[in-house]
């Protein structure tokens, strides 16, 4: 089972590698976490970098998170 953000408005979907807990996390706090990410010299795990990139590329869209097989 693959856990993802969907946008409703694009129908396009992002699965990084973590658990619908962490991305519902991530999602709730995109803006502290991006904050944080910018004191960080080696940067933040792969999935956050994705998960902020759809949250980005798909800002203001109804954005869900989405579960798959
Ligand atoms: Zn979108």
């Amino acid at each position: 089972m693959a856990n993802g953000y969907y946008c409703e408005d694009c129908e396009l979907a992002v699965w990084p590698a973590t658990t619908r807990a962490e991305l519902k996390w991530l999602r709730e706090r995109q803006n502290i976490v991006r904050e944080v990410e910018k004191h960080l010299s080696g940067g933040v795990d792969s999935w956050i970098e994705a998960g902020l990139a759809f949250l980005d590329e798909h800002y203001g869209h109804s954005v869900l998170l989405r579960e798959r097989d």
